[in-house]
């Protein structure tokens, strides 16, 4: 293994050469194996390559033999599920959390990432095809996570309740999107006559997709209808462009506003965003052995995945050396979370693998990938807007005003 890098945070600027500060949060990075499947279990000359040594820890070599000796590469991370890993229990340590960071208004990501057929789509969704009742039930993190939400937020409303007696101190208000980046076209799935949308920028909302569908959701099945409507015209899309899906990245988004009111009357509004990020096959990012021709292909057909790689790969020479360009905005998907990364919000990677001999470059390179993403930081912030904030501000400035009146 090559020698680990330290910590690092994302510059102030991208162009200011500022020293590197180790402060913020790294991005926790769980690994979750899936069984072998039929074809793999069938093959003659596959075995497996990845062997789980604690919850934490994991060797991968080629040779089933060596898994054990110094051959092997050994890799640690936040948590390793093995196959027999239930969607409950990665809910369990990755959903919960993230749904506790979200209702106390800070922004929160989960990416899964890894090569098609690894399980991205299992764990962040589950089965699609069972039906909206059964992957309310049976589901990964999304379903799960939608309903967890709710949950959350009555308990909240009736915690206040109980203590002020009155309804209205608390109040949470939820909008869901769902879009599709492929080949750099972002499509909302809610609505998907909208086939070319835009990411902007502004100061009160940060990076978004203009004209993107958020529909307002009273509860959990409302949300979980529309992660269906969702899954569904992916999957319409897919029919139409073979192999389309696992070159696409999905995005599930909860925008999540809270607003109290305190026993002296002043209004609080807390934003937060919660991102669930189903990534294209990282088969396409790991190009090492590829012609010229392959690559300049594979960079078209998923700009967005190699550029999170120079995303990560600059946001860790920053940290050496301070300053230095971050290419955000090179890609869709990078513009649009950027805060995801070195920024403002707790990420989570999940990198899915097959602990089968057979997709053994493909485990290795995903490995180091993670490996790497888990030294950027974050700075997560609560996101509130005050009304005293506010006042204070406005008393500021009319303050500065009154002083210029008498200077001049
Ligand atoms: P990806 O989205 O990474 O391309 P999928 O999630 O579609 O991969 O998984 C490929 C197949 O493997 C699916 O049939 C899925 O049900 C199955 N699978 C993936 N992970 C698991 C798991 N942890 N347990 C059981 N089956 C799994
Ligand atoms: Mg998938």
């Amino acid at each position: 293994q090559s020698a680990t890098p330290e910590p690092l945070v994302r510059p102030a600027t991208s162009s200011a050469q500022a020293p590197p500060q180790q402060t913020g949060e790294g991005v926790k990075v769980i690994i979750r194996i899936r069984p072998l499947n039929q074809s793999e279990v069938l093959a003659e000359d596959c075995t497996r390559a990845v062997t789980c040594m604690d919850d934490y820890t994991l060797t991968i070599s080629p040779d089933k033999k060596k898994q054990r000796s110094e051959e092997a590469c050994t890799f640690t991370f936040d948590s390793v599920h093995q196959e027999t890993s239930t969607q409950a229990e990665v809910f369990e340590e990755v959903g919960i959390p993230i749904i506790e960071n979200v209702v106390g208004g800070y922004n929160s990501t989960i990416f899964a990432y890894g090569q098609t057929g690894a399980g991205k789509t299992h764990t962040m969704i589950g089965d699609p095809e069972c039906g909206r009742k059964r992957l309310a039930v049976e589901g990964g993190l999304a379903p799960r996570v939608f309903q967890y939400l709710f949950k959350k937020i009555t308990e909240e409303e009736q915690r206040k309740r109980d203590e002020y007696g009155n309804p209205e101190e608390l109040h949470f208000s939820v909008r869901c999107s769902v879009l599709e980046i492929y080949n750099e076209l972002i499509t909302d799935l809610l609505n998907p006559k909208e086939v070319n949308l835009q990411v902007r920028e502004d100061a009160q909302r940060g990076a978004f997709v203009d004209g993107l569908k958020e529909v307002h959701c009273q509860n959990a099945s409302e949300a979980l209808r529309l992660l269906f409507t969702g899954a569904q015209n992916r999957k319409t899309a897919h029919t139409r462009a073979n192999s389309k899906s696992s070159r696409s990245h999905y995005i599930y988004t909860c925008f999540v506003e809270r607003t109290s009111k305190s026993i002296d009357g002043i209004c609080q509004t807390r934003h937060s965003r919660l991102n669930l990020v189903d990534l294209a096959g990282s088969e396409r990012n790991n190009m090492s052995g590829a012609t010229n021709h392959q690559l300049k292909e594979a960079c078209h057909i998923n700009k967005s995945l190699s550029t999170l790689g120079r995303v990560i790969k600059e946001l860790l020479e920053s940290q050496k050396h301070g300053g230095g360009h971050i290419p955000y905005r090179d890609s869709k998907l990078t513009y649009l979370l950027q805060e995801s990364l070195g920024g403002n919000a707790k990420t989570t990677i999940i990198a899915n693998i097959s602990p089968s001999s057979i997709s053994y470059h493909e485990t290795l390179s995903t490995l180091q990938f993670v490996r790497r993403a888990k030294y950027i930081r974050n700075n997560a912030r609560v996101n509130e807007d005050s009304e005293e904030k506010k006042n204070i501000e406005d008393l500021q400035r009319e303050v500065k005003r009154l002083k210029e009146t008498i200077t001049n």
